[in-house]
């Protein structure tokens, strides 16, 4: 479902977002005030759209392509391309993550105004929500900035190693330390019993074996390519 253009980048709703919204209905997430548990919900999806947003800007800043943005259960995607150069590939990377680092002056800043010295306690729902925010943004920023292939941390390893040790190997590299963290992260939401983190360790492992067999092809072409080069 398309929501909106900017920027020329079109923004997409994918129905299964709506899934989420009853899951977190379910399971009472938007108790007991439904308007600030929306809002918060809200919050958290306007948050991940500029984050997406940061990606989608940086890939064009350095002449690659992205059109689509796409939120869906688990946040958001950017549909970027970049130039296949390790700096730009970075760039596109990290600028993500870059926006919620802005926003946590931003957030701390209405926190001290908005909450200032109130006891946890005796928060009005304004204060609450201003609250909730500050927390959201730093646990997207330190959950994304996690060395985990493909969450943004791991593509940032990635593209930092392509530097040293060209982009297939750096791809191996970096879809291994994700195979490697996947179950972990899964043994983890089993433990503290987060479904929602239980699917994300799900999809980071899928993807890490997405990702490791791409670098296998693409050492396969480099020796189709140069097979002296390749076996040195
Ligand atoms: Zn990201």
């Amino acid at each position: 479902m398309r929501l909106f253009k900017a920027s020329g980048i079109n923004v997409y709703l994918h129905w299964s977002w709506f899934a989420l919204v009853f899951v977190f209905y379910w399971i009472g997430a938007f108790e007991p005030d439904p308007f600030w548990g929306v809002m918060k919900f809200l919050a958290l999806f306007a948050i991940v759209l500029l984050h997406e947003f940061g990606h989608a800007l940086a890939c064009r800043s350095v002449g690659g392509r992205a059109n689509t943005i796409m939120l869906w259960p688990l946040g958001g995607v950017a549909f970027v391309s970049p130039p296949p150069r390790p700096g730009a590939v970075l760039w596109s990377i990290a600028a993500g993550p870059l926006v919620n680092v802005l926003l946590v002056p931003v957030t701390l800043a209405a926190y001290v105004l908005v909450v200032g010295q109130t006891p946890m306690g005796q928060w009005s729902p304004i204060q609450d929500f201003v609250a909730s925010v500050t927390v959201i943004n730093a646990l997207l920023l330190a959950f994304n900035m996690l060395p985990i292939y493909p969450l943004d941390g791991g593509q940032i390893l990635q593209s930092i190693l392509w530097f040293f040790v060209g982009r297939t190997r750096s791809l191996r590299f970096a879809a291994i330390v994700g195979l490697v963290c996947a179950p972990i992260l899964f043994v983890i939401a089993l433990l503290i019993g987060w479904p929602l983190l239980l699917v994300i360790a799900i999809f980071i492992g899928w993807q890490a074996y997405m990702g490791y067999r791409a670098a296998v092809a693409m050492a396969q072409r480099e020796q189709m390519m140069n097979p002296w080069e390749a076996t040195r």
